[in-house]
């Protein structure tokens, strides 16, 4: 167990994060005044003091020092910022020091980075001067900056959003069995009672609030069915969500439906799809090696997914997707390579590559499965990049999640006009989420200082399902002050 004692409480997240980044998943408890933690504790503490315009940061901890110095300044949610920036720098160069330890994200904890590099080139440098203060600010490594910067590249022309536009979100909380590691509240169909009263909260919700925000003059950008896997709904169930999204979300210039789990394509479904006008899909190999499938619990094998995809081909599907998962447990980089091989010969528009995360509530962490090492990790996203590139492939958006093996980040690739908008919108956080179905998150700016708010749904199914009136006028409150 790590104590861990600041005189900035506000920072005590931001301090833990830090130190997580070099250790993992470490107990991390909060040390009071004069209180050093049992025997066989460490203790890190830092102190922050400000005296002649300038703040000094000190991080002690493990038998060593580190003090960062900043000039002081800024004013409110600015000075914040600042201020945490510091401190974690300071935790960051200690633990660095500590752990001989040089993360490929260096400093930056959060999810998106590329907002980093946004804020950087909002500050008026140029992107090579922002690579730059990527590298030396938060020293992150610079095949890492030079990926962000290819991302912004990609961006281009697709992040500028009109404020009166807004993505829609459909989430289908169903699967067909749960993946080894998984962490989503996702229920598995089970005798799959809970899916008619739930499909008919979800028309309800957006019944409710489509033509309500239509007479307020918003429009919507880009659609998006994600879950779960929705593709676990019956080609009935499916025609019937979709043909309302369609008729109520007409202007949507993007319709994408995860119809991931490839054991749950069929012809049936995937012409809902097409009769709704989905023009976009992801059927995702994860592997094509049936032991690891078997391994992670996707019951479905590499020649399914082969099927799926020709099926899906056949039917004129003209933009498909492939997720796949790099450090697979029992996978090394010749298997990861051999499925990116695969992928690669197959051509679908976009690929994205994923870093495995093992969260706290997967299967995997209860099996106590433990990460490969950085290196091997690092080198097979390397190489899917190298090889992606080569086959006209570019990175379009990136985002990093908890517990990723050797501190990396999943990135999705396309090919040119193939990058999917609501994919950016939602990293980048530009564009408004109106967010339907159990766990689903409304995210709405309100303003060009990037004020976002959320509405959350419950979680729960049956709860969303009795409660859906509740999940509405949660939204209109949220809304309401347009
Ligand atoms: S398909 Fe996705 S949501 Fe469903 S169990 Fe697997 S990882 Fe979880």
């Amino acid at each position: 167990m790590i104590r861990l004692k600041t005189n900035l409480p506000g920072f005590f997240n931001e301090l833990c994060e830090v130190v997580r980044l070099f250790l993992g998943p470490v107990e991390i408890g909060e040390a009071g005044e004069g209180e050093d933690g049992a025997e066989g504790d460490a203790l890190v503490v830092h102190t922050h003091a400000e005296a002649g315009g300038v703040w000094t940061e000190r991080v002690t901890g493990f038998g060593r020092e580190q003090a960062l110095t900043e000039p002081a300044g800024g004013e409110g949610l600015e000075r914040k910022r600042r201020l945490k920036r510091a401190v974690k720098t300071a935790a960051f160069l200690l633990m660095r020091e500590v752990t001989g330890v040089n993360p490929p994200w260096g400093s930056l904890t959060g999810i998106r980075p590329t907002r980093i590099l946004y804020e950087l080139m909002g500050e008026g440098l140029s992107m090579d001067q922002a690579r730059d203060a990527m590298e030396k600010r938060f020293f992150v490594h610079p095949e890492k900056a030079s990926l962000l910067c290819d991302i912004a590249v990609m961006q281009r022309g697709l992040i500028d959003v009109s404020p009166r536009e807004y993505d829609v979100y459909v989430g289908i909380p169903f699967c067909v069995t749960r993946c080894a590691y998984c962490s989503f509240s996702s229920g598995e169909l089970g005798d799959g009672r809970l899916v008619e009263p739930y499909i008919d909260a979800l028309i309800r919700e957006m019944d409710a609030l489509g033509p309500w925000l239509a007479d307020q003059g918003l429009t919507p950008r880009a659609f998006y069915m994600g879950g779960g896997t929705p593709t676990s709904l019956t080609a009935a169930q499916l025609r019937r969500v979709l043909m309302k999204a369609r008729e109520l979300f007409p202007q949507a210039r993007e319709w994408t439906v995860e119809a991931g789990r490839p054991d749950t394509i069929d012809r049936e479904k995937l012409q809902a799809l097409k009769d709704a006008g989905v023009g976009r899909i992801s059927v995702n190999p994860q592997t094509f090696s049936d032991r690891t499938l078997q391994v992670i619990g996707r019951a479905h094998t590499a020649a399914q997914t082969l099927e799926g995809y020709a099926l899906a081909r056949e039917m004129g599907f003209g933009d498909i997707n492939m997720d796949l998962i790099a450090a697979l447990p029992g996978e090394g980089g010749e298997d990861f390579l051999r499925s990116l091989e695969t992928c690669v010969d197959l051509c679908p528009e976009s690929i994205t590559v994923h870093t495995l995360a093992i969260k706290r509530s997967s299967r995997l962490h209860e099996q106590g499965y433990a990460q490969p090492g950085t290196d091997a990790a690092a080198r097979m996203v390397g190489a899917a990049r190298a090889r992606l590139r080569d086959a006209g492939y570019g990175p379009y958006y990136l985002y990093r999640q908890k517990y990723m093996a050797g501190n990396l980040e999943n990135v999705g690739y396309a090919r040119p006009g193939f990058a999917c908008l609501y994919n950016i919108d939602n990293m980048e956080e530009t564009t408004r989420v109106l967010a339907f179905g159990a766990g689903a998150i409304t995210k709405w700016l309100f303003d060009r200082e990037r004020r976002i708010e959320r509405a959350p749904n419950v979680r729960n199914i049956e709860q969303y399902t009795a409660r859906v009136d509740e999940m509405i006028e949660r939204k209109k409150a949220l809304i309401g002050g347009e």
